[in-house]
């Protein structure tokens, strides 16, 4: 090991060479320095207003469900490690990725039978429209290529993903002349539990209609609408896009790379609605956040269609395709998951927030409360002041990242009753200071 970095060297270092997301360059915030982790705490190299350790209340961006230097998946990683790290995908097979694509067409929604193994989120939304678009272009429609969305969204950074993410007010305002064009139907009405509004109902379907010999797919993140908003919407809504999907043959994308493995209660948010889509993404929780993988899955239909093309492969084939390292430790994440009581946890983590985020309803400046799963969700009348949120979090000993007008929460699976109220009274300081 070369000699550990002092932090106040490693910061500086940091801010003259490291882009960090969504950041300008040289950086202008003080990164917190993280030495190490363990179960829902970061370790600091150095106390933050009076705090050594943070309780982790975003779970790395909805990944580590689990926690951190989780023995099983550790286990997973080192016995891996020892066969192979990586071995390319190109030609060759091996176990974990077997295994995991297998397990995956297990556990998700019944027509879902192929995987393809990306390495990111946005990678995984990318081989999803290159599917969609291929489809069609094998079934002799190459008209159909654009995509349809509800506004809200978050689909990740690259290009086709920034396309259908909100256009207005989100991170990709900037390239609104220069990426594809797609269409964009209305924000669905908030409220996971309000009654479905057959006007909007019928804004989907008319539009589906219209733009039908032009559209590909129908892309939208099933139940919550995650870095987009963090909104909530009705199932219903998702069972009117697939009706009119199937009527007007266009196909039905499920982006469940923020809701899936448990996270709104259902093992996958589709679980709330009786229906399938016709391609899947899922990311983020799959290797319980230790390594970066993604996977694009979809039906016979899908897939042999594309086959029928006179380029009848999926033009797709990242180096890192299907990494062993990765593999092994989302199965090991998968099986840990589904051996536990998950649906259990993930209740009481949400019976844990609804109390703990009560009081926010009444402080100033805040416009709305809402708990879903194991999400916890606090609006704010105001873009947030993040700086000073996140100072007031770390002063609780949590460690938040709000953005917009959002102080929100996704604790890890393992977090305790304690921890949980401990992340709801940073969430309020946060609200209440930022
Ligand atoms: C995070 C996210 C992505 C992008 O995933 P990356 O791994 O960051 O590329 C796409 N869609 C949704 C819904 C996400 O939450």
């Amino acid at each position: 090991m070369p000699e550990a970095l002092a932090p106040a060297e490693l910061r500086s270092l940091d801010r003259a060479h490291v882009w960090h997301p969504y950041g300008p360059m040289p950086g202008r915030q003080e990164p917190l320095v993280v030495e190490s982790a363990s179960g829902v705490r970061l370790r600091l190299a150095e106390p933050a207003h009076g705090q050594q350790e943070l309780v982790d209340g975003m779970s790395s961006w909805w990944s580590a469900v689990h926690g951190y230097n989780h023995p099983v998946l550790n286990e997973a990683a080192r016995g891996q490690l020892d066969r192979m790290s990586h071995v390319m995908f190109g030609g060759l097979t091996h176990e974990p990725a077997v295994r995991l694509a297998t397990r995956l067409v297990e556990i998700t929604p019944e027509p879902l039978r192929h995987v393809f193994l990306a390495d990111s989120g946005s990678v995984s939304v990318e081989v999803a429209v290159k599917m969609c678009l291929q489809y069609w272009r094998s079934a002799g429609r190459p008209a159909k290529q654009r995509l349809l969305t509800w506004r809200g969204g978050y689909h990740g950074d690259t290009w086709q993903p920034m396309s259908v993410c909100d256009p207005e007010g989100g991170m990709h305002e900037l390239w609104s002349g220069v990426l594809p064009r797609q269409i964009f139907a209305d924000e669905p009405p908030a409220g996971f539990d309000a009654e479905p509004d057959a006007a909007y109902a019928r804004h989907l379907r008319e539009l589906i209609a219209e733009h039908a010999d032009r559209l590909a797919a129908v892309i939208v993140e099933p139940v919550v609408q995650g870095a987009g908003g963090m909104r909530f919407h009705s199932p219903a809504y998702l069972r009117v896009l697939r009706e009119a999907c199937d009527a007007h043959d266009v196909l039905l994308v499920f982006d469940e790379i923020a809701t899936g493995f448990g996270r709104t209660g259902k093992l996958f948010a589709a679980g709330h609605t009786g229906i399938s889509p016709d391609v899947m993404c899922v990311g983020k929780a799959l290797t319980g956040g230790y390594l970066t993988m993604a996977a694009t899955l979809c039906t016979s239909r899908v897939a042999e269609g594309i086959s029928r093309g006179d380029v009848p492969v999926l033009a797709h084939g990242p180096t890192f395709m299907g990494n062993p390292l990765a593999s092994a430790v989302a199965c090991a994440s998968i099986d840990l998951l589904l051996g536990q009581d998950w649906e259990r946890e993930v209740r009481r983590i949400g019976t844990g927030l609804r109390e703990g985020l009560a009081p926010a309803a009444k402080l100033p400046g805040v416009r709305d409360v809402r708990v879903l799963g194991a999400i916890g969700v606090v609006q704010l009348d105001h873009e947030v002041d993040m700086a000073a949120a996140t100072r007031a979090a770390v002063r609780e000993g949590v460690w938040l990242r709000p953005f917009r007008d959002l102080v929100y929460t996704m604790p890890p699976y393992v977090t305790g009753d304690d921890d949980v109220a401990r992340i709801c009274r940073a969430v309020c300081a946060a609200a209440r200071e930022g």
